[in-house]
């Protein structure tokens, strides 16, 4: 039989969490559920300055908002726990115990002011800077007297020389390092703490790891990993680097290409299924051009042998094309509930609204689905109800309000909507096909005039719907505010 599939995201807590690293997570995950395997998330907090508490709850908060769940790990738990590195340090003790006693680690007692001669000279010589391995050469007796005169130490893995180390990629192929360009690396540093290099092979060990999918980024460490995979006895897992994710103009995804965290992404107003959705085809290539994936159709087809080695390159239409396309599957109060934390930030909606506001609300941002991508942008289409001071947005649309008979138009309609009983959308739209007749022209000449007036914009849903929206009072005043009124 063969083995169970194991993955994991282990991310580390130390800032916003990264688009990048949730496109990790996910791939983990579809490759967990599409092989009937087990997911697991492991928090990898040795930097102890850089890790922080706020940023661990973001990453599993962000997680849990993409529905990409866990098996085993943080919070829920499993046979290999705990899951937290700095709640591991007993077991990391225990395996340096090992690789000293057994002449495969060494301590390290030279001074940084030492190691830094030492680096100048070998890059004087145009040499890649590896440790001399010099401690290695320290007789017994020695290392113990400058253990009990407490002088400052590091313990290193002592790699083997002159081998090739070689991966398998499973992304990117057969890759090869030479073991001396690595060098006897540091595994446990001066005040005790192992490093990330030397906790993840432990860990992916003790956890079972079969496959190692994370960023092409990790791909330099893996040599490293692999000296000690070999000196601590485990089997190698199975690698896989994913590319790089890149901004529209292919420099690496940075700030500068707007909002990098899923935070962000999760603020804008964007659904957790469009992202994942999204995040899904970033590397990925199925093998039609579909695009519009659920979360279980990318389970069902999703395979690392169709992930690319190219890097990827971070679409933002796609991804709001995408995501219009999931907004489009929302009913009247999901939208509502998506849009009105962003009304409420823009002073468009109460803190808490009432019932009539609530229907009010959720009238208007049902007739502005067609507008809205994402959730932040209802602000920029409901503008059209909160603002009074606006003008046609350009020549073109101001040149509607210059039509001949623009004026006549935008009165009968005045005068028209003041006479209704009640303004709803029903009621008012046999208004401009009275006001065709009435005034004998066309469509265009009607609908045009009054919707630049009432809205400064030539495009927006159906007029009627507008005007029953922004109720009698506040269209009467803005068709007296063109200016145009006859009387
Ligand atoms: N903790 C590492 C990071 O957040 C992940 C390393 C790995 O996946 O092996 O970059």
């Amino acid at each position: 039989m063969s083995q169970e599939v194991r993955v994991r995201f282990a991310p580390s807590p130390t800032g916003p969490f990264h688009i990048g690293g949730a496109r990790s997570a996910l791939f983990n995950y579809l490759v967990a559920k599409h092989t009937g395997g087990k997911f697991v998330v492991r928090i990898e907090d040795t930097d102890r300055k850089r890790s922080t508490s706020e940023s661990e709850e973001n990453i599993k908060e962000a997680l849990k908002w993409l529905g990409i769940n866990w098996d085993e790990g943080i919070d829920v738990g499993g046979p290999d726990g705990p899951y937290r590195q700095t709640e591991r340090l007993e077991i990391y003790k225990k395996y340096t115990e090992k690789l000293l006693a057994e002449g495969k680690a060494y301590y390290c007692f030279c001074t940084p002011e030492e190691l830094e001669a030492e680096k100048e000279e070998q890059l004087k010589k145009g040499e890649t800077p590896v440790y001399s391995g010099k401690c290695s050469h320290l007789p017994k007796e020695t290392v113990e007297q400058y253990l009990k005169e407490g002088r400052p130490y590091v313990i290193r893995i002592a790699t083997p020389k002159n081998e090739t180390l070689e991966v398998d990629d499973l992304v990117r192929g057969h890759v090869t390092f030479d073991s001396n360009k690595v060098g006897d690396f540091v595994i446990v540093k001066s005040d005790g703490i192992p490093v990330y290099n030397y906790c993840v092979v432990i860990d992916d060990a003790l956890m079972h790891i079969t496959h190692v999918i994370r960023a092409e980024e990790h791909l330099s460490n893996t040599p490293r990993q692999i000296v000690l995979y070999h000196a601590l006895g485990f089997d190698v897992p199975k690698f896989a680097h994913v590319s790089l994710i890149l901004g529209a103009d292919k420099k690496k995804m940075s700030k500068r290409h707007g909002a990098t965290s899923v935070q962000q992404y999760r603020d804008a107003g964007y659904l957790p299924d469009a992202l994942v959705n999204f995040l899904g085809l970033l590397g990925w290539t199925p093998n039609s051009d579909q695009e519009i994936f659920s979360r279980d159709e990318l389970i069902q087809q999703f395979t690392l042998d169709r992930v690319a080695k190219n890097p990827a390159v971070f679409d933002i239409e796609k991804l709001n094309w995408i995501n219009f396309h999931y907004m489009k599957q929302l009913d009247a109060d999901q939208l509502l509930a998506v849009c009105l934390p962003h009304l409420q930030q823009a002073g468009y909606a109460s803190q808490n609204p009432d019932a009539a506001e609530m229907q009010w609300l959720k009238d208007m941002v049902w007739a502005m689905r067609e507008h809205v991508q994402y959730g932040a942008q209802i602000v920029d289409a409901a503008k059209v109800f909160f603002t009074d001071d606006f003008a046609p947005e350009n020549e073109e649309t101001a040149a509607v309000l210059q039509e001949e008979t623009a004026p006549a138009v935008l009165t009968m309609f005045h005068d028209e909507l003041a006479a209704l009983d009640e303004v709803t959308a029903d009621t008012v739209q046999p208004l401009f096909k009275k006001i065709q007749k009435g005034l004998k022209v066309k469509g265009k000449f009607v609908y045009m005039p009054i919707r630049v007036a009432v809205t400064g914009v030539m495009h927006g849903p159906d007029l009627n719907v507008i005007v029953a929206l922004m109720g009698r009072e506040k269209v009467l005043a803005r068709l007296q505010q063109s200016g145009l009124l006859t009387k």
